[in-house]
């Protein structure tokens, strides 16, 4: 993808995300009305003041007549909200129950800032660095979400479709529901072609689908990010800290990076460590198994990984996919 293609499906997230947030405000004010009917009324007169108020101060030729009027109608607009914000506390709810609430504050989840010339907001440029920093050799999301899974590929034999059929369903809610899931982190593991990348780009097509943010990222690439924090040249690109900041990241293919002295364990620990101490989400997919882990990345990163309290986890079974 071209740097103009990235900005392009990148405006249409946040379009996404506009919807979302405007979906997420209109559940919150039925939510209001419907624990607090009057609410509904308040609005009703909030709104009506606000238009008879501009009305009449259009009609009004004097300026003093016209400040009083202003000065009025703000007053009554501030008893309005009183009373809401009162209704709000009285049934249990929090005062800005009825705001808007962004994923960015500074752009309103426009992408924009400033008049014209607008420019990109910093959440926008920092979200397609990331994008443009994913690695081109991953599967493109139209091609691989939880629509296009077919059951009838897989061999019936040793459970193998069965299995596969329960971890795309776990899949699939753990996206559903995310951030608020059964599981904050999912493992997927088992030896190659067996469909763990192509659930962890089902979780992703469908989680920013949602409109939350997600990094996707191979564990070479991930490596790679690593490599520059550590030699210093995390400004210019701001790839390792995003990792740790993201809500979700997924890691394609743990155990294929390089192992790098002073780098590999050291990073991926505080990776792991910061991200489970922030309570963020994490998914990753790996033919490692945990002997394997425990050799490759040491007791600390494994015990990270394979504590049963933090992740859910899958292990793949049966035949390569990709050989049939
Ligand atoms: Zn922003």
């Amino acid at each position: 993808m071209t740097r103009s293609e990235h900005i392009r499906a990148l405006l249409e997230e946040y379009a996404r995300q506009r919807a979302a947030d405007e979906q997420d405000l209109n559940d919150r004010v039925a939510q209001a009305i419907s624990a607090a009917p009057e609410i509904g009324e308040l609005r009703e007169k909030s709104a009506n003041l606000a238009l008879n108020a501009m009305r009449s101060i259009l009609n009004r030729q004097n300026q003093q007549e016209r400040i009083a009027l202003a000065a009025d109608m703000k007053r009554q607009g501030r008893e309005i909200n009183a009373k809401i914000r009162a209704l709000l506390r009285e049934n249990g709810l929090p005062e800005d129950a009825l705001e808007p609430r962004y994923r960015c504050g500074v752009c309103r989840d426009t992408g924009y800032v400033g008049d014209a010339p607008a420019r990109f907001c910093e959440c926008f440029e920092a979200r397609l660095r990331l994008r443009m920093y994913e690695d081109g050799s991953m599967a493109r999301t139209d091609e691989q979400n939880f629509e296009q899974f077919d059951a009838g590929r897989i061999p019936e034999e040793n459970g193998q479709r069965d299995q596969m059929i329960s971890t795309r369903a776990m899949c699939e809610a753990y996206a559903d529901h995310f951030p608020d899931g059964k599981y904050r982190n999912l493992l997927l593991t088992g030896a190659g072609g067996l469909g763990k990348t192509f659930l962890l780009n089902c979780i992703f097509e469908r989680v920013t689908r949602r409109g939350f943010s997600a990094v996707r990222i191979t564990a070479f690439r991930m490596f790679e990010a690593m490599r520059q924090q550590h030699v210093g040249n995390d400004e210019k690109f701001d790839g390792f800290s995003t990792l740790i900041e993201v809500p979700l990241l997924l890691i394609d293919d743990l155990g294929t990076e390089p192992m790098m002295r002073n780098i590999t364990i050291e990073y991926l620990f505080t990776l792991l460590n910061e991200r489970i101490a922030a309570r963020r989400h994490t998914v990753i997919a790996t033919n490692l198994t945990p002997a394997q882990m425990k050799e490759r990345y040491g007791e600390r990163v494994a015990s990270r990984l394979l504590d049963r309290s933090l992740w859910g986890a899958v292990q793949l079974k049966g035949k390569d996919l990709r050989s049939l």
